[in-house]
Protein backbone atom coordinates (compact mmCIF):
# COMPACT_ATOMS: atom_id res chain seq x y z
CA UNK A 1 0.00 0.00 0.00
CA UNK A 2 1.27 3.40 -0.86
CA UNK A 3 2.07 6.12 1.74
CA UNK A 4 -0.34 9.16 0.31
CA UNK A 5 2.38 11.44 1.82
CA UNK A 6 5.46 10.39 0.55
CA UNK A 7 3.37 10.34 -3.18
CA UNK A 8 3.33 14.04 -2.85
CA UNK A 9 6.57 14.48 -1.42
CA UNK A 10 7.82 12.17 -4.41
CA UNK A 11 5.67 14.78 -6.62
CA UNK A 12 7.18 18.03 -5.14
CA UNK A 13 10.90 16.08 -5.80
CA UNK A 14 10.73 15.41 -9.48
CA UNK A 15 9.12 19.11 -10.25
CA UNK A 16 5.95 19.59 -9.48
CA UNK A 17 3.49 21.78 -8.29
CA UNK A 18 0.83 19.76 -6.32
CA UNK A 19 -0.55 16.76 -5.94
CA UNK A 20 -3.71 15.05 -5.00
CA UNK A 21 -4.49 11.34 -4.75
CA UNK A 22 -8.28 10.36 -5.84
CA UNK A 23 -9.43 6.73 -5.09
CA UNK A 24 -10.35 5.22 -8.35
CA UNK A 25 -14.30 4.75 -9.48
CA UNK A 26 -16.77 6.64 -12.03
CA UNK A 27 -17.69 10.11 -12.21
CA UNK A 28 -21.05 10.93 -12.05
CA UNK A 29 -23.30 12.94 -14.67
CA UNK A 30 -23.20 16.14 -12.58
CA UNK A 31 -19.44 15.93 -12.44
CA UNK A 32 -18.83 15.80 -15.41
CA UNK A 33 -21.81 16.35 -17.79
CA UNK A 34 -19.91 14.61 -20.97
CA UNK A 35 -23.00 12.55 -22.24
CA UNK A 36 -24.97 15.51 -22.58
CA UNK A 37 -21.85 17.71 -24.07
CA UNK A 38 -22.09 15.36 -26.38
CA UNK A 39 -25.52 14.74 -27.18
CA UNK A 40 -25.69 18.71 -27.57
CA UNK A 41 -23.32 18.53 -30.38
CA UNK A 42 -21.20 20.98 -28.46
CA UNK A 43 -17.95 18.91 -29.13
CA UNK A 44 -18.18 19.96 -33.16
CA UNK A 45 -15.65 18.05 -35.06
CA UNK A 46 -14.09 16.40 -31.99
CA UNK A 47 -15.21 12.95 -32.59
CA UNK A 48 -12.40 11.45 -30.69
CA UNK A 49 -14.69 12.45 -27.68
CA UNK A 50 -17.50 10.32 -28.48
CA UNK A 51 -14.57 7.39 -28.32
CA UNK A 52 -13.82 5.99 -24.72
CA UNK A 53 -17.16 7.92 -23.30
CA UNK A 54 -16.92 4.86 -20.92
CA UNK A 55 -13.42 5.04 -20.06
CA UNK A 56 -13.29 8.72 -20.09
CA UNK A 57 -15.94 8.35 -16.76
CA UNK A 58 -14.55 5.52 -15.29
CA UNK A 59 -10.39 5.10 -14.94
CA UNK A 60 -11.37 1.46 -14.03
CA UNK A 61 -12.10 1.12 -17.95
CA UNK A 62 -9.15 2.38 -18.86
CA UNK A 63 -6.62 0.22 -16.79
CA UNK A 64 -8.27 -2.95 -15.10
CA UNK A 65 -8.37 -3.26 -11.76
CA UNK A 66 -7.05 0.75 -11.24
CA UNK A 67 -7.38 1.43 -7.50
CA UNK A 68 -6.00 4.78 -7.77
CA UNK A 69 -5.68 8.18 -9.96
CA UNK A 70 -2.41 10.08 -8.56
CA UNK A 71 -3.02 13.96 -10.03
CA UNK A 72 -0.51 16.46 -10.28
CA UNK A 73 -0.37 19.83 -11.18
CA UNK A 74 2.20 22.13 -12.85
CA UNK A 75 1.57 25.63 -12.91
CA UNK A 76 2.41 27.78 -15.93
CA UNK A 77 2.59 32.14 -15.73
CA UNK A 78 0.03 33.93 -16.52
CA UNK A 79 0.08 36.08 -19.89
CA UNK A 80 1.46 39.39 -19.05
CA UNK A 81 -0.41 40.95 -22.69
CA UNK A 82 -3.63 40.21 -24.17
CA UNK A 83 -4.28 38.73 -27.73
CA UNK A 84 -2.00 36.88 -29.72
CA UNK A 85 -1.29 33.20 -28.45
CA UNK A 86 -2.74 32.13 -24.96
CA UNK A 87 -0.88 32.20 -22.14
CA UNK A 88 -0.74 27.64 -22.00
CA UNK A 89 1.14 28.08 -25.59
CA UNK A 90 3.84 30.83 -24.76
CA UNK A 91 6.34 28.26 -22.86
CA UNK A 92 7.85 25.64 -25.00
CA UNK A 93 5.49 22.39 -25.49
CA UNK A 94 3.87 21.10 -22.08
CA UNK A 95 3.00 17.60 -22.90
CA UNK A 96 7.18 16.05 -22.80
CA UNK A 97 8.18 18.36 -19.83
CA UNK A 98 4.84 17.02 -18.03
CA UNK A 99 5.23 13.01 -19.44
CA UNK A 100 9.21 12.93 -18.46
CA UNK A 101 7.75 14.47 -14.69
CA UNK A 102 5.44 11.76 -14.54
CA UNK A 103 7.74 9.12 -15.90
CA UNK A 104 10.18 9.73 -13.03
CA UNK A 105 7.42 9.85 -10.60
CA UNK A 106 6.41 6.59 -11.35
CA UNK A 107 10.08 5.33 -11.20
CA UNK A 108 10.88 6.83 -7.71
CA UNK A 109 7.57 5.06 -6.23
CA UNK A 110 8.39 1.90 -7.66
CA UNK A 111 4.37 1.45 -9.19
CA UNK A 112 3.37 0.00 -12.33
CA UNK A 113 0.86 2.81 -13.72
CA UNK A 114 -0.40 4.59 -16.63
CA UNK A 115 1.23 7.93 -17.21
CA UNK A 116 -1.55 10.64 -18.89
CA UNK A 117 -1.27 13.79 -19.96
CA UNK A 118 -4.07 14.62 -22.47
CA UNK A 119 -4.10 12.25 -25.04
CA UNK A 120 -5.04 9.24 -23.18
CA UNK A 121 -8.80 9.41 -22.82
CA UNK A 122 -9.40 10.40 -19.14
CA UNK A 123 -10.41 13.82 -17.64
CA UNK A 124 -7.28 15.78 -16.08
CA UNK A 125 -9.10 18.53 -14.79
CA UNK A 126 -12.89 16.36 -13.33
CA UNK A 127 -9.70 14.05 -11.85
CA UNK A 128 -7.58 17.11 -10.17
CA UNK A 129 -10.75 18.23 -8.77
CA UNK A 130 -12.04 14.77 -7.45
CA UNK A 131 -8.27 14.96 -5.84
CA UNK A 132 -8.99 18.32 -4.11
CA UNK A 133 -6.35 20.13 -6.24
CA UNK A 134 -9.17 22.70 -7.14
CA UNK A 135 -12.66 22.51 -8.47
CA UNK A 136 -14.19 23.43 -12.29
CA UNK A 137 -14.92 26.65 -12.64
CA UNK A 138 -17.91 27.87 -15.11
CA UNK A 139 -15.12 28.30 -17.92
CA UNK A 140 -15.08 24.50 -17.62
CA UNK A 141 -11.56 24.57 -16.50
CA UNK A 142 -9.85 23.69 -12.84
CA UNK A 143 -9.71 26.25 -10.89
CA UNK A 144 -6.64 25.65 -8.18
CA UNK A 145 -6.57 28.22 -5.23
CA UNK A 146 -3.00 28.99 -5.64
CA UNK A 147 -2.72 29.19 -9.19
CA UNK A 148 -5.75 29.51 -10.30
CA UNK A 149 -6.55 28.23 -14.38
CA UNK A 150 -2.85 28.34 -15.10
CA UNK A 151 -1.87 25.12 -14.51
CA UNK A 152 -1.41 21.81 -16.42
CA UNK A 153 -2.40 18.85 -15.66
CA UNK A 154 -1.49 14.78 -15.46
CA UNK A 155 -2.22 11.49 -14.14
CA UNK A 156 -0.63 8.54 -13.07
CA UNK A 157 -3.34 5.62 -13.05
CA UNK A 158 -2.56 2.84 -11.08
CA UNK A 159 -3.85 -0.17 -9.96
CA UNK A 160 -2.04 0.12 -5.76
CA UNK A 161 -3.83 1.05 -3.42
CA UNK A 162 -3.14 3.78 -1.21
CA UNK A 163 -3.17 4.77 2.66
CA UNK A 164 -5.13 8.12 2.63
CA UNK A 165 -7.41 9.59 -0.13
CA UNK A 166 -8.34 13.23 -0.94
CA UNK A 167 -11.64 14.83 -1.61
CA UNK A 168 -13.17 17.13 -4.01
CA UNK A 169 -12.60 20.83 -2.51
CA UNK A 170 -15.39 23.47 -2.14
CA UNK A 171 -16.37 25.32 -5.34
CA UNK A 172 -14.97 28.82 -4.91
CA UNK A 173 -17.21 30.20 -8.10
CA UNK A 174 -20.48 31.00 -5.85
CA UNK A 175 -22.82 33.69 -7.56
CA UNK A 176 -19.49 34.48 -9.98
CA UNK A 177 -20.25 34.35 -13.35
CA UNK A 178 -17.39 36.14 -14.70
CA UNK A 179 -16.29 34.05 -17.05
CA UNK A 180 -19.56 33.26 -18.69
CA UNK A 181 -19.98 37.07 -19.18
CA UNK A 182 -16.80 37.81 -20.39
CA UNK A 183 -16.78 35.52 -23.50
CA UNK A 184 -17.40 37.56 -26.99
CA UNK A 185 -19.16 34.46 -28.06
CA UNK A 186 -21.58 33.25 -25.52
CA UNK A 187 -19.61 29.82 -25.44
CA UNK A 188 -20.31 29.00 -21.81
CA UNK A 189 -23.53 28.14 -20.21
CA UNK A 190 -22.27 28.09 -16.83
CA UNK A 191 -21.49 24.24 -17.05
CA UNK A 192 -20.28 23.31 -20.72
CA UNK A 193 -18.16 25.00 -23.48
CA UNK A 194 -19.78 24.52 -27.14
CA UNK A 195 -16.74 24.47 -29.03
CA UNK A 196 -17.91 25.40 -31.97
CA UNK A 197 -18.35 29.18 -30.55
CA UNK A 198 -14.82 29.00 -29.21
CA UNK A 199 -12.15 31.11 -30.77
CA UNK A 200 -9.47 28.43 -29.08
CA UNK A 201 -11.62 25.59 -31.12
CA UNK A 202 -10.63 27.35 -34.98
CA UNK A 203 -7.25 28.91 -33.89
CA UNK A 204 -5.28 25.63 -32.70
CA UNK A 205 -6.66 23.48 -35.29
CA UNK A 206 -5.85 25.71 -37.87
CA UNK A 207 -8.02 23.67 -40.72
CA UNK A 208 -10.89 25.20 -39.77
CA UNK A 209 -12.34 28.16 -41.34
CA UNK A 210 -13.18 30.70 -39.03
CA UNK A 211 -16.53 31.72 -38.89
CA UNK A 212 -17.02 35.55 -39.57
CA UNK A 213 -19.47 36.04 -36.44
CA UNK A 214 -16.36 34.14 -33.94
CA UNK A 215 -14.96 37.56 -31.94
CA UNK A 216 -11.31 36.42 -31.50
CA UNK A 217 -10.16 39.77 -29.34
CA UNK A 218 -7.29 39.29 -31.61
CA UNK A 219 -6.11 36.00 -30.30
CA UNK A 220 -4.29 33.81 -32.82
CA UNK A 221 -3.68 30.93 -31.28
CA UNK A 222 -6.04 29.66 -28.26
CA UNK A 223 -7.67 32.49 -26.10
CA UNK A 224 -7.61 33.73 -22.17
CA UNK A 225 -10.26 35.94 -22.24
CA UNK A 226 -12.67 33.74 -19.55
CA UNK A 227 -9.41 33.14 -17.87
CA UNK A 228 -8.44 36.78 -17.40
CA UNK A 229 -11.72 37.46 -16.05
CA UNK A 230 -11.54 35.04 -13.21
CA UNK A 231 -10.32 36.52 -9.89
CA UNK A 232 -8.90 33.82 -8.92
CA UNK A 233 -6.33 33.89 -11.67
CA UNK A 234 -5.34 37.72 -10.58
S1 LIG B 1 -11.62 30.59 -24.63
FE1 LIG B 1 -12.41 32.54 -25.43
S2 LIG B 1 -14.02 32.02 -26.91
FE2 LIG B 1 -13.57 30.18 -25.69
S3 LIG B 1 -15.06 30.20 -24.04
FE3 LIG B 1 -13.25 31.28 -23.26
S4 LIG B 1 -13.60 33.44 -23.76
FE4 LIG B 1 -15.04 32.23 -24.96
S1 LIG C 1 -14.71 33.78 -13.20
FE1 LIG C 1 -16.02 33.34 -11.44
S2 LIG C 1 -17.45 31.76 -12.19
FE2 LIG C 1 -15.70 31.81 -13.61
S3 LIG C 1 -14.30 30.25 -12.86
FE3 LIG C 1 -13.67 32.20 -11.95
S4 LIG C 1 -14.72 32.28 -9.97
FE4 LIG C 1 -15.73 30.69 -11.19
Amino acid sequence: MLSSADIKQAALAVGFDDCGVARADALTDDEYPLREWLHRGWHGELTYMEHNADKRMDPRLLVPGTKSVICLVSAYPPPDSVGGTAAYARTREYHKDIKQMLFALREKLGIEGKCCCDTVPISDKHWAARAGLGWIGRHTLLVTPRWGSWVNLGEIVTTEECDTYDTPGINGCTDCNLCVDACPNHALDGRMLNVTRCTAYYTTHHQRELPPDIDTRGYTQGCDICQLACPFNH
